[in-house]
């Protein structure tokens, strides 16, 4: 049955984890894969998460299954970090694999609700983004993000592009810490998009995997809300796997909002329903995890302190190397852990075979994997590369 199979490129990203594991060279630099890292270039557990689960294992008293929408607690207590005093919608959530779980459902619901409609994705994104529109084989529409070259974003032909969506079309937006671009809108841009969102009749499907990382939980937050508060329906999918540093446990969760109460009974029997036939119920422990964190006012002011103390160290390492890179300015004023060197393919494997440094094929930089002990190396290679 197999040999019907066509061979699919492994992930590239993927692939390069294995490429920097191999090489002998003590110097090598890892920019690759999105993970938070200290300045030893590690990834540790926060401290608010052991205490949580030490607190998790003396008092778990079942393995049970959670059911379908998953930890109750985790889905509440979240809610007003991500949508603030936003009230105006009703609101239905479920736990989902991490956030790629979360885009997943989202986008299979949509499909199931209006499979002709178009998805509008600005270019470049996630890649996941991508596969996961593909292969549901929804209609997507591209727009410009970003201008690598020029490191700018393209606001102005954003919105050229989504003057043509109508009404029941999705514009997917991702709510902070662009991946893999760094550059995010303005307060005002988010106001603007908002404008159009609620003027065409969008819906606003509004990936959030970073929040805290970029300028603080509300500020990363505050476009996302925006956006929503001018639509009649919306979506938000969630991740905690950066923000609480709990990648490998897989916790996330759909926000579907929508102004009409009898649509979200409908609408909560399909996302349950499509939930059962991909994974059933979620796994518990990240998101049970979470839910003791921010039950415990000492332990979400010590998460808080860990997220802002991850914030700062990403923004501090953004600031060196755009000044210690002149071509690179533009970095300084983008936000998160990425951001996408105006690169060619073939410089970016030259940096890797000359001086061990591994980034994304597309010239995209974890900047987390910067240290005191590599960024001056980094910024000299790179200024070398730039200018030659
Ligand atoms: N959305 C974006 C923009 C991301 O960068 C990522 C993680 N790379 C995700 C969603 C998915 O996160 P998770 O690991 O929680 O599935």
């Amino acid at each position: 049955v197999f040999a019907g199979l066509t061979p699919k490129a492994p992930d590239s990203l993927l692939s390069l984890i294995g490429a920097y594991r191999r090489d002998p060279r003590a110097e090598k630099i890892d920019l690759g894969v999105g993970v938070f890292r200290d300045d030893a270039g590690a990834t540790p557990v926060l401290d608010c998460v052991k205490a949580a689960e030490q607190l998790l294992l003396n008092s778990q008293s079942t393995k049970a299954y959670l059911g379908p929408e998953g930890d109750f607690g985790f889905l509440d207590l979240l809610k007003p970090i991500i949508f603030g005093d936003l009230v105006s919608h009703e609101v239905f959530a479920v736990q989902t694999p991490g956030g790629t779980g979360a885009v997943r459902l989202a986008c299979e619901l949509l499909q199931a609700a209006k499979p002709d409609l178009r998805v509008f994705i600005g270019a470049p994104t996630w890649p996941n983004h991508t596969q996961i529109l593909d292969q549901l084989g929804l209609e997507t529409v591209t727009f410009r993000h970003y201008d690598q070259r020029a490191q700018r974003l393209c606001f102005d032909e954003m919105m050229a592009t989504l003057e043509t969506a109508g009404a029941g079309d999705v514009v997917l937006l991702h709510g902070c810490c662009h991946n893999p671009s760094g550059a995010d809108y303005s307060l005002e841009q988010w106001a603007a998009i908002a404008e159009l969102v609620g003027r065409k009749g969008l819906v606003p499907l509004i990936d959030l995997a970073y929040q805290g990382l970029g300028l603080g939980l509300d500020e990363d937050a505050a476009g996302a809300r925006l956006v929503l508060a001018a639509a009649q329906d919306g979506l938000l999918a969630y991740s905690c796997d950066k923000n609480f540093g709990l990648y490998r446990e897989r916790v996330g969760a759909l926000y579907t909002l929508t102004r009409d109460a009898a649509a979200l009974d409908v609408a909560a029997s399909n996302i349950r329903a499509l939930a059962r036939t991909n994974w059933s119920m979620p796994p518990d422990h990240g998101a049970a995890v979470v839910r003791v964190v921010l039950e415990s006012e000492a332990l979400t002011a010590l998460w808080r302190s860990e997220l802002e103390a991850m914030r700062a160290r990403v923004a501090d390492l953004r600031q060196r190397l755009a000044a210690a890179v002149p071509l690179l300015a533009p970095l300084g004023g983008q936000h998160g852990l990425f951001g996408l060197l105006p690169l060619s393919p073939a410089q970016v494997a030259q940096l890797r075979e000359d001086h061990g440094i591994y980034m994304a094929g597309s010239g995209r930089i974890n900047l987390a994997g910067l240290t005191a002990s590599n960024i001056d190396t980094f910024a000299r290679a790179l200024n070398a590369c730039l200018q030659g």
